[in-house]
């Protein structure tokens, strides 16, 4: 088990550290530093930073277009990304679709599409989720009816993330209702722009519009917008949902977290001090310190593994829960850095290009919003209550 760095890997980390410093746009880098909602421009213009590099694809092999690294170095290009304040890179194309499309693609649909994806020439958006149909995604009803060259498709879609910058949706619906819910699912690919594709956003707790609900009526899409066989999009579903393994950890995030932490807590003051040398404040910012890094080890550990060739099963079960109780605890005590002026926070002032003025200035105002927002991660890749289930299956056995 490796735990440290090879002294090939620590050149590695201080390229890509110098990379992003020298490249990334210092208004993409303040925005992001600032918990901003992001515009799609800010994604876009550091995406093709990165793929004029060769690094658009950091988890992709060469012959996609990929840099072909292993997995030690896509965790600290993740990281150093992180540490500078990139934005994140969008997940749709690049760790879902993409290697969806290589492993079940035909060769036109991965020649078409992969190269797109590389450049975010197609925003992609992910249509899994229903009104009815979350954890039990199984039970989805959006379907599709063959008609000739074409499939028709009707249905809602729910929680989509970015929907409204998106190009393109790969999207499961259901082609036969007899048998097994799972075995009358496919998979298919949904040019945004059709008719009958209606987008409505859906207001979150910290005032943001990042989900969308989609509406599908009578979309018609070509037969050769299938991946894989007809009635065989469940294999297709899981292995998406199973790909990306090491980003679950958020350790990216939980560490940019808590260096704004630091950063916050050097600067409030509390009866005349800087927060950061109150003694009660420090102490549980040291438990979370010990927590994030013991959770870095824990990933440490599984990625060594994983590059020694020994498959991750429900250990990313764990990663997950515990990087969203750490993402959580540093949103909560980050928003106390704020004090009474986290409550009046102006949900405008979180766009980006505001120039007006909030109760407690422009940059305390996203801590109640950043704590709001970080609800969702332990929803959304599987809840937490659903990964536990994974665990007390296939590791306790119960
Ligand atoms: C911010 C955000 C972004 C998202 N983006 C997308 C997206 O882009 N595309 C997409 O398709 N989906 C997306 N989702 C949807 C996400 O995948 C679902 O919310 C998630 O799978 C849970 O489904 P649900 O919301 O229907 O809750 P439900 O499945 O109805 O669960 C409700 C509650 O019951 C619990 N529960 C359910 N089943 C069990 C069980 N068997 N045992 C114990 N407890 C259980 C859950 O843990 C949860 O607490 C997003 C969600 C969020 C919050």
């Amino acid at each position: 088990m490796q735990l440290t760095e090879t002294p090939a890997e620590k050149l590695f980390r201080d390229e890509i550290r110098e990379f992003v410093a020298a490249r990334l746009p210092p208004d993409i880098r303040d925005d992001v530093l600032a918990f901003k909602h992001l515009g799609r421009d800010h994604y876009v213009r550091w995406q093709l930073i990165l793929a004029e590099r060769g690094w658009g694809a950091p988890g992709w092999p060469t012959a996609y277009g990929g840099p072909g690294w292993t997995v030690m170095q896509r965790a600290i290009f993740d990281d150093e990304c992180y540490r500078g304040g990139a934005p994140r890179q969008i997940p749709f194309g690049l760790s879902m679709i993409g290697p969806v499309l290589m492993k079940f693609g035909t060769p036109e649909q991965r020649a078409h599409y992969l190269p797109r994806i590389i450049r975010l020439q197609d925003w992609w958006c992910q249509g899994y989720s229903e009104p009815g149909a979350g954890s039990d995604l199984a039970s989805l009803k959006t379907t599709a009816r063959r008609d000739g060259d074409h499939y028709v498709i009707n249905g809602q879609k729910t929680w989509t993330t970015l929907a409204q910058f998106a190009d393109w949706m790969f999207c499961l619906v259901r082609t036969q209702s007899e048998g097994k819910p799972q075995e009358g699912i496919s998979f298919v690919l949904i040019d945004m722009r059709s008719p009958g594709v209606r987008i409505r956003p859906i207001r979150t707790l910290d005032l943001g519009a990042e989900i969308n609900e989609v509406f599908l009526d009578d979309v018609r899409i070509p037969v050769a917008n299938l991946v894989g066989t007809e009635n065989g999009g469940w294999t297709i579903a899981k292995f998406l949902l199973g790909h990306e393994r090491t980003n679950i950890a958020g350790i990216g995030m939980c560490r940019r977290l808590s260096a704004s932490l630091k950063d916050y807590a050097r600067q409030q003051t509390k009866h005349g001090r800087p927060l950061i040398e109150d003694v009660r404040f420090r102490d549980r910012m040291v438990k979370l310190e010990i927590d994030l890094l013991s959770h870095e080890w824990s990933l440490m550990r599984l990625v060594s593994l994983e590059q020694a060739g020994r498959p991750i099963g429900a250990e990313a079960s764990m990663l997950k829960i515990r990087g969203s109780e750490i993402q959580q605890d540093l949103g909560e005590l980050l928003m106390e850095t704020a004090g009474p002026y986290a409550l009046p926070f102006v949900a405008d002032a979180l766009n980006t290009g505001f120039e007006g003025a909030t109760a407690a200035g422009v940059r305390l105002n996203s801590l109640a919003s950043l704590y709001l927002d970080l609800r969702k991660v332990s929803i959304y890749g599987g809840t937490n209550e659903v990964q536990k289930n994974i665990i007390a299956k296939s590791v306790l056995g119960l």
